[in-house]
């Protein structure tokens, strides 16, 4: 028997460090066949002699429903903290902080040190209370509650992989961290979720506070520790040493642990999170400031409810709640139509939101939506503004109706998956507006002036049904269009007839073929050469062309099977429309900018740097965004700036818009 348990202890002990390898430093040693096969082993042995070590991993798996919550008291209280709004009130608090001091240094014979500063990330989720007794055993998990009594908790917390179970302290202490759910394990989440998490704070607190433990693995939670509230014995100094006990326990933190030595520097270390919030793989809602020595803390003692030495300073609300005023449906260039949220405008980081984009009647019956609830709303950095879900309360509201007929032209709504479609492509004019506004862009045709306005104009007045038909106008035509003076009509009618021989990538970009963008375009050109082998293509021709999947080589098909296409083709040709295809003239394998990196900087005369980009491309060259020592060549135009100073700093070679114009000449 005591063998058996010898055994259980040591397999218990080498699995705990394979789980810590595995999810706190993210470098496995052992397969997961070899864990499997401890794992089983210890499971047998656990059944042969009835006991369950309370450190042992098969603790971790929760599969049970729990009957309630039990209530804990904290050895230590979890302080709430003053929070800062704004760079005043920070100040004002370091001001008060260094008057302490000095004040504190004038009374007494042993000084305190000059105020330092920590810098932590404040997260967005639920703080926890862990406590290890004297055998370093994780012997209760708790939320916060009010900070002075929270849940207990521990099952859940230990379904959580990257907790330890044992750690190697022989001091009784009680530990802070917060729970939360990475971005990534709340998008996973959401995928296949009946009812989608409405943001990861509610996603970590839900799964926390959840009597089925299954569920609160599903969560996939994360855990990131920061502070000792309780230690037998008092052992630390400073906040220093006290996080290197921390990660010496093998306890997972997030990695941002910064001194600050004065305001500057901490307006510097606010600064760069609040750069680096939307790129982290978690939400935070500000940064905690605190004092690094601790006498210095107890010194400054506490108020009724936050202790003086430390601050949290927050940053702008990324999600707000609203109430949802009703839905709009409009027609895409697709002829999708598509529900956009109106919303009661509300301030949301720094701008005021009242509209957002709904996907379809899907996304609205999941997120369980209607015109007159409330809802949560979000908008992290220059993302269109996001609703995550409605907000449970008693509000009256009214259900939202799918729309049966195209809002614009009255066509009956065809269903294709999850989305609505108006299939009147001809004549439903948001849709014609868009294809035209579309066909004429500067990547596509590049046919200057045709904003949605003007392509308005054509429909309306001068009846344009198709991309043709711009080929057709007239300088009479044009110059009868309202609010057009005589220079006008000319530069339409100049940029239209200029527009004739387009690069045959950007006529393809051109006539929006569903899911064939600007690089599949380029593609395309490539591999067929001209668009008479892509109009005789068969759809395995198609699948051959680099990155062209089934869905889009289908397309493919369908589009120039048409009959309205063919005969839209020929009419453009007809109209004189003739793509060009340099790279089947100049790229030939002993063309100088073969395979050579080039990149493009400044303004050239009459072309965009999209369109010499394209011109490279086609000879060949392989363009790229930054100088680096693998650039072979840089051609810079007008106010070219960084990029030319770095090549020449480089020693890259470059060349000048008149240079490369004398050098096209040969
Ligand atoms: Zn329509």
């Amino acid at each position: 028997m005591e063998e058996k348990l010898e055994r259980m202890r040591a397999l218990a002990k080498t699995l705990n460090q394979y789980a810590k390898e595995y999810y706190t430093l993210d470098a496995p040693t052992v397969a997961d066949q070899h864990y499997d096969n401890l794992y089983r082993q210890l499971q047998e042995l656990e059944a042969q002699t009835g006991t369950v070590l309370p450190w042992s991993p098969t603790q971790r798996v929760g599969g049970d429903l729990l009957k309630g919550f039990a209530k804990y008291t904290h050895r230590a209280p979890l302080w709430s903290l003053d929070k800062a709004q704004n760079h005043e009130e920070l100040a004002a608090w370091v001001a008060r902080t260094e008057r302490f001091v000095t004040e504190y240094n004038a009374k007494n014979e042993d000084p305190l040190p000059s105020p330092s500063y920590v810098l932590t990330r404040k997260f967005d989720g639920l703080s926890v209370n862990l406590t290890y007794d004297e055998d370093g055993v994780l012997i209760m998990g708790a939320t916060r509650g009010n900070g002075i009594t929270g849940e207990e908790v521990t099952r859940q917390i230990k379904t959580i992989g990257s907790i330890p179970l044992k750690v190697e302290s022989d001091a009784l202490f009680e530990i802070h961290g917060e729970a939360l759910m990475t971005k990534r394990a709340f998008h996973a989440y959401n995928k296949t979720a009946q009812t989608p998490l409405k943001n990861t704070r509610n996603g970590a607190a839900g799964a926390l506070r959840n009597l089925n433990l299954a569920e609160t693995r599903r969560r996939h939670l994360t855990v990131f520790f920061y502070d000792i509230g309780y230690q037998e014995g008092a052992p630390f100094t400073s906040y220093h040493e006290m996080m290197a006990f921390i990660k010496d326990q093998g306890f997972p933190t997030d990695g941002y642990f910064k001194t600050a030595k004065n305001f500057a520097q901490i307006e510097e270390g606010i600064e760069e999170n609040l750069k680096d919030r939307s790129t982290l793989d978690f939400d935070i809602d500000g940064v905690v400031i605190v004092l690094d020595d601790l006498r210095t803390r107890s010194a400054m003692g506490y108020t009724v409810k936050s202790p003086r030495w430390a601050i949290a300073y927050k940053f702008e609300a990324e999600e707000t709640t609203t109430a949802l005023l009703g839905v709009e449906w409009n027609v895409g260039r697709s002829g999708r139509v598509v529900p956009t949220a109106l919303l009661a405008p509300v301030d949301l980081a720094g701008v005021t939101v009242s509209r957002a984009t709904l996907n379809n009647m899907d996304d609205i019956r999941r997120k369980g939506l209607a015109v007159g609830c409330d809802v949560y709303v979000r908008r992290s950095n220059d993302v269109i503004p996001e609703i995550m879900g409605a907000v449970a309360n008693d509000k009256p509201s009214v259900p939202i109706e799918a729309p049966t007929h195209c809002p614009s032209c009255g066509t009956p709504l065809t269903p294709i998956g999850a989305h609505l479609f108006c299939e009147n492509t001809l004549s439903c004019k948001p849709q014609l507006v868009k294809t035209l506004v579309h066909f004429a862009s500067r990547d596509a045709m590049n046919i200057e002036g045709v904003s949605e306005a003007t392509a308005t104009q054509f429909v309306d007045e001068l009846y344009l049904s198709k991309v043709s038909d711009f080929y057709s106008l007239t300088l009479d035509q044009l110059s009868s269009l309202s609010r057009t003076k005589e220079k006008r009509a000319l530069n339409l009618k100049k940029a239209i007839e200029g527009s004739k021989r387009p690069l045959l990538s950007n006529f393809i970009y051109a006539l929006g073929i569903p899911n064939v963008g600007r690089k599949t375009a380029r593609d395309l050109a490539e591999a067929f050469g001209s668009l008479e082998a892509m109009r005789r293509a068969s759809r395995d021709e198609f699948l051959e062309v680099p990155e062209v999947g089934e869905v889009v080589a289908q397309a493919l098909v369908d589009f120039f099977q048409s009959e309205a296409v063919q005969k839209e083709l020929d009419r453009l040709r007809t109209l004189g429309v003739d793509p060009q295809n340099p790279s089947a003239q100049l790229k030939t394998p002993d063309h100088p900018l073969v395979g050579k990196i080039v990149v493009v900087t400044g303004s050239f005369e009459g072309v965009s740097r999209n369109q010499m980009e394209e011109k490279l491309r086609a000879m060949g060259a392989i363009p790229q965004g930054s100088v680096s020592r693998k650039t072979d060549l840089v051609l810079y135009g007008e106010k070219a700036g960084s990029k030319l100073e770095k090549a020449k700093a480089l020693g890259v070679d470059t060349m000048s818009e008149a240079e490369w114009m004398e050098w096209m000449k040969g």
